[in-house]
């Protein structure tokens, strides 16, 4: 997987949406999904980046509001909880981002 890939996937299961450009008037470029614009060209949804420490405040923000938050962190306990210490390794932008992307793109959400 790669990151923009893992991005889509949290931005999507945040209900954030993955701004796809297209060329309207110009200066223009008008999101296909949401109907945003935005003057210039931009790339595909590159606003998000989850591997960040913003990205991070971003989950951290917005997850404990999910039905499936708790489940995921049942699963990062199973998976990474080798010592007492284990949540504090995912204070980790990087950390975070592998693990819930991960999560995300087995568990249908
Ligand atoms: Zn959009």
């Amino acid at each position: 997987m790669t990151d923009k890939e893992r991005n889509k996937i949290i931005a999507e299961a945040f209900g954030l949406c993955w701004h796809e450009w297209e060329a309207t008037q110009f200066p223009h470029c008008k999101c296909k999904h949401c109907g945003e614009v935005i003057i210039g060209i931009e790339e595909d949804g590159t606003e998000h980046d989850f591997s960040t420490w913003p990205g991070f405040g971003i989950i951290m923000e917005k997850g404990w509001k999910r039905e499936w938050w708790l489940i995921f962190w049942e699963w990062l306990y199973t998976t990474t909880a080798i010592d007492d210490l284990w949540f504090l390794k995912l204070i980790n932008p990087p950390i975070m981002f592998a693990e819930l992307s991960t999560w995300l793109s087995e568990n249908e959400k």
